[in-house]
């Protein structure tokens, strides 16, 4: 490795990009806005899909998938959400290419070849999936439909950085159907629950669950909810969202059911998301100034295991030692590579494999071999010891275990550290320059809102699902409120 990764202290920013690119997670492309996911990111990208995939299908949903192109009447439906996203949206206007004539060897769009109707590249599907819904959904016995798809997107951002805020990314969108209010609340709830657990339990970032205020609503929803996590400078990352869109879209769509009594009703929906955005938070929340730290459960490798030899005949005393423990430690799920690869030095792949947050490494030599001993590190938390051989499997079964809680209550001890309850303009202020969740009261208006976000950068992130009650005054304006929310600057 050449030299070190920038420190997260002096330009966080430029630590992430740097990381990105060195751990080989994802490279920028020839498309602006749009990256390269490499073999290694998208394993993990793909450990995070079938975790998720599980839990859906855990929740009744299965998975179906609808077309890239969205005709621009479809889209213009639901008039919301059309508003919401048509400046981001990419639009196909033709259908071929032809040589150009007056430059040779170059392509031109065939003036010829116009579409009779534009199509929108989506940008989420509500619109061809609720067009589709209105040919499958008459009687309340085809309710619910419980139904996610795993896709791409595309939203012309401007200002886009890897993982986080891409002009095309990879996500999953789910789309239910309900008969009544009360279950697309509660699926509304459940989802949010699944991507809070998912986001806990397998990326150990602890989550804020709330819902968004009418400013940060999904367009086209009545009601959005969110996970909301700290990242490592203090600022959030809107981690997913689950939305509860009344009967917009059914409206919209003429999405009618003969409800038991044989009254025509409009259904009720429901839509959740969320993307390659989360391989950002899960960068941003535990990695370190030597490299990526990931949490055993997404991590592509969980233990690295590195002989340290001179000739062959020593390597072949350590593999005939280590081969069995491999086995063991593959019986219990666990991902193993032993790098006996020579054309690198042992310090070289110390470092290589901090760059790439493997959990656990373990190195063995001569010496240690016989004194029926070896070294084990972990990447959280850098430390190293030296452990018997026997049941050394068994030690780093468990070790897996530990680091990953460990990693959670890392991520939420900083996340306890950087919330503060702030009752003056003044103090929000001051600590919002130092990054970090402000619980604030706010008078509950849009105006105020905006007024903050224009004064400070900051934005309310989400009102809590378990706010308790408290009469409060605004923070801005002094108005009552009886409830605080978080306020912080976001990506
Ligand atoms: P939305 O449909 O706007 O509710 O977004 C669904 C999910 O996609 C959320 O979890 C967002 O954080 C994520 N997301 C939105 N825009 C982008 C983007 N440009 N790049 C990556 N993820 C995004």
């Amino acid at each position: 490795m050449s030299k070190g990764l920038p420190k997260r202290s002096e330009n966080y920013s430029e630590w992430y990009n740097e990381l990105v690119k060195r751990a080989d997670l994802a490279e920028n492309s020839a498309v602006r806005g749009c990256m390269v996911i490499k073999p290694y990111g998208f394993s993990i990208w793909e450990k995070m899909q079938r975790a998720l995939d599980d839990m859906f299908k855990e929740t009744g949903h299965t998975n179906a998938y609808f077309p890239l192109f969205v005709p621009k009447s479809l889209f213009e439906a639901e008039e919301k959400n059309a508003e919401g996203f048509a400046k981001e949206c990419a639009v196909v206007t033709h259908y071929r290419l032809k040589t150009d004539p007056n430059n040779p060897g170059k392509l031109m769009v065939d003036p010829e070849a116009k579409l009779e109707e534009e199509l929108v590249v989506r940008p989420t599907s509500e619109a061809i999936i609720w067009n589709t819904y209105k040919t499958w959904i008459q009687s309340h016995r085809d309710l619910p439909i419980l139904i996610n798809q795993w896709a791409n997107v595309v939203r012309w951002e401007m200002r886009t950085r890897m993982f986080l805020r891409t002009a095309e990314f990879l996500w999953q969108e789910g789309h239910t159907a309900h008969a009544t209010e009360k279950e697309a609340m509660e699926e509304t709830k459940q989802m949010l629950d699944v991507y809070a657990k998912f986001v806990e339990e397998w990326m150990s970032v602890p989550v804020i669950k709330g819902y968004k205020s009418a400013n940060e609503r999904f367009a086209g929803a009545e009601e959005t909810l969110c996970i909301e996590a700290m990242m490592q400078d203090g600022k959030a990352l809107q981690a997913g969202t689950s939305h509860f869109l009344g009967q917009n879209f059914a409206k919209a769509f003429d999405v009618k059911f003969q409800n038991k009594e044989g009254k025509l009703e409009h259904v009720w929906g429901t839509s959740w998301g969320v993307s390659t955005r989360l391989m950002g938070a899960l960068i941003m929340a535990h990695s370190d100034d030597n490299g990526l730290v990931l949490p055993p459960k997404l991590a592509p490798i969980h233990v690295v295991i590195v002989p340290i030899f001179k000739g062959e005949e020593d390597l072949a005393a350590i593999k005939a030692v280590i081969d069995p423990i491999i086995k063991e430690l593959k019986s219990y799920g666990i991902t193993v590579k032993f790098d006996d690869n020579d054309a690198n030095r042992p310090g070289w792949k110390f470092a290589e494999y901090e760059l790439k947050g493997v959990p656990v490494r373990m190195a063995i030599g001569k010496r240690d071999l016989e004194n029926g001993v070896i070294e084990v590190a972990r990447r959280d938390t850098l430390t190293k010891e030296t452990r018997s051989l026997d049941g050394i499997a068994v030690y780093v079964k468990d070790l897996l275990e530990e680091i990953q809680v460990a990693i959670y209550k890392k991520a939420f001890h900083f996340r306890e550290e950087n919330m503060f309850k702030v009752d003056t303009w003044a103090e929000f202020e001051e600590k919002i320059e130092q990054g970090g969740f402000l619980l604030c009261h706010w008078d509950g208006t849009s105006e105020t809102e905006e007024k903050i976000k224009e004064l400070t950068k900051a934005t309310i992130r989400c009102i809590p699902l378990d706010a308790t009650e408290e009469e409060g005054k605004c923070v801005l304006t002094g108005n009552p409120s009886n409830k605080r929310v978080v306020f912080a600057r976001a990506y």
